[in-house]
């Protein structure tokens, strides 16, 4: 099952009000972060990318160059791109999320930044076998299944590369929808004590602005929809913690092969927090792309085209169907006509304004229509 379009638009329409709120300082919503709070979990996020990823440098993982998928404000990517010596490609469906990656990276002193790729997870715009690294936290659970991201992800990643995925959520048992829970975000939730919060986890029905605006909110995917989604790699190392919070955890689970009965039993009713690697079998050859070098034409891509695009003068172009993808505030949007068309009506006109002509003709002139 794949995300309806009202869900791609909810997302997007969302994301918008968020940058008004957080970066134009505009009032849109009473219940979520305020700037401060806002900031300190950037900061946090950032950190534990950098504790995270540089472990898998450690291990001798290949993370550069990376496509970093739903990535939102661009935090994480920063950190790839400032604190991990990486560079690579942000992608999220919203425009307004990663236009934010140029406050967000000032506010953390930031001078170094991804290449931000506006586009949708069922169609990652780079060729087969050409990124050894991919990585999303807190992505996979905004679709029905996330099976489909998971093949895209497969499909993209070098042989001998690693698909690396954190916070995201097993459904358990134990959850009985009795009474309707604050927004996650609120003052109220965010005070709230530890019987409450207990409390809350076994028996209320969370909500947040997302859901109203038709955001899916996947808490409840099921160990068997994880292991079929992740059976399409080759290895996985992938790990559920049930009791998530707790530091040292006694009930980390691996999720496809766990011998301890009790800790099976204590997933199976309260569910946890999903993370791990997953690889793609062969050896990791040192290719010397940059990130640039292996994006393909949406246009091309939705027949089933590889075509590598070009790039003259800020504007990204395909030789063989002649489409055009210009820059807009720092952002590339690289979907096929039609879904941008639906998606991103509004943008056109900015998007045929943004590219210069002299470029066209020289995007143009290698013998394409
Ligand atoms: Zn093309």
């Amino acid at each position: 099952m794949q995300q309806p379009v009202g869900a791609k638009k909810g997302e997007i329409e969302f994301r918008k009000k968020l940058y008004e709120q957080e970066v134009l300082g505009e009032k849109k919503f009473d219940d979520e972060f305020s700037g401060e709070k806002l900031l300190e979990i950037v900061r946090n996020r950032v950190a534990k990318t950098y504790d995270q990823i540089g472990r898998l440098q450690e291990r001798g993982i290949t993370t550069s160059p990376y496509v970093e998928i739903g990535a939102e404000r661009c935090q994480r990517s920063l950190a790839m791109e400032n604190e991990l010596g990486c560079h690579g490609a942000a992608t999220d469906i919203s425009f307004y999320s990663l236009k934010s990656c140029d406050y967000y990276g000032g506010v953390l002193h930031y001078d170094r930044a991804p290449l931000r790729i506006c586009c949708d997870a069922y169609n990652l715009p780079f060729l087969s076998n050409s990124v050894p690294f991919l990585f999303c936290y807190e992505a996979l659970h905004h679709f029905p299944d996330p099976a489909p991201v998971a093949r895209q992800v497969y499909r993209v990643l070098a042989p001998g590369g690693c698909f690396f995925f954190d916070e995201e959520p097993l459904g358990g048992k134990m959850r009985f929808d009795l009474y309707k829970v604050g927004k996650i975000h609120s003052p109220e939730n965010l005070a709230k004590s530890k019987i409450r919060t207990l409390s809350d986890a076994l028996f209320g029905n969370p909500s947040c602005n997302e859901a109203e605006y038709g955001i899916i909110e996947n808490h409840r995917l099921s160990l068997g929809s994880w292991r079929s989604a992740l059976s399409t790699f080759d290895k996985n190392e992938v790990f559920v913690k049930t009791l998530k919070s707790l530091k040292r955890n006694p009930l980390e689970t691996d999720l496809f092969d766990e011998k301890s009965y009790l800790k099976r039993v204590a997933r199976h009713l309260f569910g946890g927090g999903v993370s791990g690697c997953c690889f793609k079998a062969g050896n990791a050859k040192n290719m010397n792309l940059g990130i640039e070098d292996v994006i393909v034409c949406p246009e091309c891509l939705s027949s089933n085209a590889e075509t590598k695009l070009g790039r003259r003068k800020g504007v990204f172009c395909c030789r063989k169907c002649g489409e055009n993808y210009p820059i807009v505030d720092g952002v590339v949007f690289l979907f096929s006509r039609a879904t941008l068309n639906e998606l991103y009506p509004e943008m056109l006109d900015r998007i045929q304004s943004a590219f210069p002509q002299e470029s066209a003709s020289q995007c143009f002139g290698a013998g394409a229509k």
